[in-house]
């Protein structure tokens, strides 16, 4: 089993190649081929399996496929992307929330990594940290964005990010997000008018646990999922 044989495009492989990946950890080796067959998904998966990787290769491999100016001209042409403040808002094309700044950073390190040599721009904003410096780096273009629920609701408030045309939408650690009490800045983000619904974009949600309130979650944001345990 190699990467090989989950077949993505080149510059994701490159960019595997130049990190010390050599072969897919088992939720790479299942999950991906699920993505990339479009499917919406609940994997069961602990941190250290790899799951990072598990959703970015394949979102990424499917963005580079489309050419992220897709997505920016719609954003334009749908003429609405001045914020409130006058600059230009961000409309990413994946969105991944995760219940911590350090989960955060660790999963825009990977995006980094791999949408290295592409024309993908991938951003993190979390709270406790200056918001007006991350507001000027999502300015400079966002196309993949790392986000934890509170900031990210503080972002959509202050009209610098729309999710018009976020076609991915990832919830890491889910179960460790709802213990920290984000599940009412989870449910308005996604259940804001202007993200695309459920079975128009594609939802991933990994959970190390399957508790009641994950399948509620699960029942409510995706569509047709498949299950994966590892
Ligand atoms: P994660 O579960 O996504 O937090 O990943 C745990 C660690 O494993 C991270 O340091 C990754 O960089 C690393 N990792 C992920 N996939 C692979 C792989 N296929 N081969 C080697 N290391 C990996």
């Amino acid at each position: 089993e190699s990467f090989q044989d989950i077949a993505m495009g080149d510059i994701v492989m490159s960019n595997i190649a130049l990190t010390r990946y050599t072969r897919p950890t088992p939720v790479q080796k299942y999950a991906i081929p699920i993505i990339k067959s479009k499917r919406d998904l609940m994997a069961c998966a602990q941190t250290g399996s790899g799951k990072t990787a598990a959703f970015l290769l394949p979102i990424l491999s499917q963005i580079f496929a489309d050419g992220p100016g897709d997505a920016l001209a719609a954003a334009k042409a749908s003429g609405q992307d001045n914020g409130k403040y006058g600059r230009r808002k961000q409309y990413p094309i994946s969105l991944v929330l995760a219940p911590t700044r350090e989960l955060a950073l660790q999963i825009y390190d990977e995006a980094r990594k791999f949408s290295y040599r592409s024309r993908v721009r991938p951003c993190v904003v979390y709270g406790g940290a200056d918001i007006g410096q991350q507001i000027r780096d999502l300015e400079r273009g966002c196309h993949l964005l790392v986000a934890t629920p509170g900031r990210l609701v503080d972002m959509m408030e202050r009209g610098k990010i729309g999710l018009d045309f976020c076609n991915y939408l990832v919830l890491d650690e889910a179960d460790r997000m709802l213990d920290m009490g984000f599940e009412p800045q989870i449910r308005r983000i996604v259940e804001q008018d202007t993200m695309p619904s459920k079975g128009l974009r594609q939802t991933m949600m990994f959970s190390a646990t399957f508790p009641k309130e994950i399948q509620i979650l699960a029942r409510d944001f995706l569509e047709d999922y498949i299950f994966l345990a590892v």
